[in-house]
């Protein structure tokens, strides 16, 4: 009986700590929403605001400058 209260105490570490130690390791930078953490980006659709009447935008994503990750916080 014991030893399935020490197996409980253990996952109830693991499930708690994991989170934690992943924050940590993350230090709370989020995957880039626009290059889905690639870093890389080729986008091109009809935008009247932009010159010649086009969005391009190719290669290094502009939102996380490449690095494919941006602070949460
Ligand atoms: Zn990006």
């Amino acid at each position: 009986m014991n030893s399935i209260l020490a197996l409980i105490v253990l996952i109830a570490i693991v499930a708690v700590g994991t989170p934690i130690i992943r924050n940590m390791v993350g230090a709370g930078n989020l995957r880039c929403t626009r290059c889905d953490g690639t870093g890389q980006v080729n986008e091109k659709w009809p935008d009247p605001t932009e010159p010649g009447g086009w969005h391009k935008v190719e290669g290094i994503c502009p939102k996380c400058k490449g690095k494919g990750r941006i602070r949460a916080r």
